[in-house]
């Protein structure tokens, strides 16, 4: 409750929302279910692309870069159809929701067939991940992205013209007939200052301006990006958003690694966000960004499974704590607590969902309880039930995940797609080269 732990809580639900919220009330109130653990408010995957779960274990052979591991990403982009991308995107927004995860963020650009073509529906792909997520019983932000070029100055390569609408007003065009729904928030995206020639970021930020919808933006991964941004405009990624309004609070920075004392403090004043996504970040061996200083310059912090190397969104939680660490050489950056609202409130205050991520009457009854009595997690005074879950614990210890009031996951099994293991192996041996 708050940001505190509390033993014996009953929370009331009615109509996919939390009613009341009652401390100490002893034995189980009639027609109530026992939530055995640590009950905390539903996880947010700030950061998602779904299709990279089919590069799980593919990618861990051989040496290389960010780079080389893209070209093996594109190989999966380019075999992906709307029914083969549902059927994976429904696998993993079902093992999402094992891992207490009830709203995902997914940064959306995979919008068109092979060469460019658009679908008879122009948003089949987007549409494939809205039903998947309705299927397997999460919320989600679909982060329409703008994806229109190369590098700077260079047109899209073969693999990326699925990605082009060619330009920000037919990007604009096709994401506006996108209509939310109970379980979607539409939302905006620029792939990257790469991704969109500055002269068309202003489009897209008006656009998410226009709807106060959430705008992310890939940020800074890479230093690659950084020196051909410097060659091309002489400033920094972070400088040229600013310079073409895309900064601000209701946009959040993805990766925010390779920063300049001038960016953090560009990004903390205009409250822009910052998504981390530590275990990604390690993977691809991006470095170490700087998350303490953002969040003390004024950026709230989000995280994501971004690549889904795992989808662990307590593993990204402490993983930030022990970059920081390394980096740093000293410990406590945050308190469990802190992590958890990075995991949790300021997730959904980044995907547009303001009224959850607490247990307090009005917000959606969205939450998931932690085992306390696995192999990993007993042990411990039930006061460090925070500090257990967030420093010892793993998606493997989640129990129970409910949306809207609806059980989704009870007792480690999901409600509404029976076998998620082999839902994944069959979606993944579909895009098998
Ligand atoms: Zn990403």
């Amino acid at each position: 409750m708050g940001d505190h732990v509390a033993a014996g809580v009953a929370v009331d639900v009615a109509d996919g929302r939390i009613t009341a919220v009652r401390q100490d009330t002893g034995a189980l109130p009639p027609g109530a279910e026992a939530l055995r653990g640590l009950t905390l408010p539903g996880l947010a995957n700030a950061h998602s692309h779904a299709f990279h779960r089919a590069l799980r274990g593919a990618v861990q052979v051989g040496t290389g870069t960010f780079w080389t591991w893209r070209e093996v990403m594109y190989g999966v982009a380019d075999r992906l159809t709307p029914e083969t991308y549902h059927a994976l995107a429904r696998a993993t927004y079902a093992e999402m929701a094992l891992a207490g995860i009830t709203v995902v963020g997914e940064f959306h650009y995979l919008h068109h067939a092979p060469g460019g073509t658009p679908y008879a529906d122009p948003n089949a792909m987007g549409e494939a991940l809205i039903t998947a997520a309705a299927e397997a019983g999460i919320r989600i932000t679909l982060l329409d992205t703008a994806y229109l070029s190369s590098g700077f100055g260079q047109p899209p390569n073969q693999h990326q013209l699925r990605f082009s609408d060619g330009t920000a007003e037919a990007w604009a065009e096709r994401s506006s007939l996108l209509k939310e729904r109970d379980h979607l928030r539409i939302g905006a995206a620029v792939h990257s200052v790469r991704a969109v020639p500055a002269g068309q970021l202003a489009a897209v930020a008006r656009w998410a301006e226009e709807r106060r919808a959430p705008l992310h933006v890939h940020l800074s991964e890479q230093t690659a990006e950084n020196d051909a941004c410097l060659a091309a405009h002489g400033c920094t990624p972070t400088q040229l958003l600013a310079e073409h309004g895309v900064l601000g609070p209701r946009t959040t920075g993805v990766h925010n690694t390779h920063l300049t004392d001038q960016d953090i403090s560009l990004i903390g004043s205009t409250s822009t966000g910052t998504c981390m996504c530590p275990t990604t970040e390690r993977d691809l061996a991006d470095g170490i960004g700087p998350a303490a200083a953002l969040q003390r310059a004024g950026s709230p912090l989000s995280l994501g499974s971004d690549s889904h190397a795992v989808i662990d969104l307590l593993e990204e939680a402490r993983a930030m704590e022990l970059n920081e660490r390394l980096r740093t050489r000293t410990r406590g950056h945050w308190t469990a607590a802190a992590l958890l609202r990075a995991a949790s409130a300021d997730g959904h205050a980044a995907l547009g969902w303001d009224d959850a991520g607490a247990l307090e009457p009005g917000a959606l009854a969205d939450f998931t309880t932690v085992a306390l009595d696995s192999v990993r997690t007993a042990g411990p005074s039930p006061r460090l039930a925070a500090e257990t879950a967030v420093f010892a614990a793993s998606a493997a210890d989640v129990r129970h995940t409910v949306v809207g009031g609806r059980h989704v996951v009870r007792d480690g099994v999901h409600t509404l797609v029976p076998d998620v293991p082999s839902a994944l192996a069959a979606a993944v041996e579909a895009l098998r080269d």
